[in-house]
């Protein structure tokens, strides 16, 4: 099984504190200015090397024009999930006016307290229900930093009343991927699965984009091909500090990315 996670821009109308991609990616003007993929270049590159499932995510993935065309050209084809901050209801209004994209199994619509106004809140609520009644499963999602949480208790209390599936997801702090560990770890990043930015630059995995050795771990320009020795820019074995490691022994979603992390044996 072939996974990709797309971003097609890293623009959002949020900055909370906690994002990784405030950490990580704004303040990387090689990585944040870089001019985005059309549309045509996406559906070329996917021509050429179709995964059997995408996740798109962003920033918020609902500011790229690229992200419906994608579902619409792609959706029979790939197994796409979504996740959004649930802000833009204009291209929301569209994938529910859609008919019923089935390759679409979920939609994950973060809810960040940091940001939310009053009117953030009821566009978010406004989000969740038009998907749910569009028959899309939704996930809501909330970092569990500091006081998110306990602030927004009763909100999330309503979402689940409403049968919303909610869950709790935990920081993922950047500023470990300093320092390497004496652990080091094989996986399947960069085999099976792929992460991939709004340029068409590719890594093996989110932890050697957000470590400050993401040009080393860069595998090239996916939409213009891989070249062959990919390989030698996969750590292996890996002694990064990999998020994937911790969520698949410490979080309810277990490897959400199909990385597979396990402790490296010599061959
Ligand atoms: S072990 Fe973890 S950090 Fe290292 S390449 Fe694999 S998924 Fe990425």
């Amino acid at each position: 099984m072939k996974h990709y996670l797309i971003h097609p821009t890293w623009q959002c109308q949020n900055s909370c504190s906690y994002c990784w991609v405030e950490n990580t990616i704004r303040n990387r003007p090689d990585l944040f200015n870089a001019p985005p993929a059309t549309i045509c270049e996406w559906n070329t590159a996917l021509l050429r090397d179709t995964p059997d499932a995408v996740h798109i995510a962003g920033g918020e993935p609902f500011l790229s024009p690229v992200t419906i065309p994608l579902i619409e050209a792609w959706g029979d084809v790939v197994e796409f999930s979504l996740s959004t901050n649930g802000l833009c209801t204009n291209q929301i209004d569209i994938l529910t006016n859609h008919s019923h994209l089935s390759k679409l199994t979920s939609v994950n619509v973060s809810y960040h307290p940091e940001q939310i106004t009053l009117e953030k809140q009821s566009r978010h609520l406004h989000t969740i229900s038009a998907l749910q009644e569009h028959g899309y499963e939704v996930i809501v999602n909330i970092v569990n930093y500091q006081n998110n949480i306990y602030d927004s208790f009763q909100y999330l209390r309503n979402l689940k009343a409403l049968g919303v599936n909610v869950v709790i997801s935990p920081y993922e702090d950047s500023s470990c991927l300093h320092t390497l560990t004496h652990n080091p770890l094989q996986c399947q990043a960069g085999i099976t699965h792929l992460v991939i930015a709004p340029d068409g630059r590719a890594w093996p995995c989110l932890t050697t984009l957000r470590s400050p050795f993401y040009p080393v771990y860069c595998l090239g320009n996916w939409i213009d091909g891989l070249p062959e020795d990919i390989s030698t820019h996969v750590p292996y074995p890996c002694y990064l500090d990999c998020h994937d490691y911790k969520l698949k022994r410490e979080h309810i979603g277990g490897d959400i990315w199909g990385t597979n992390p396990t402790p490296y044996s010599e061959p």
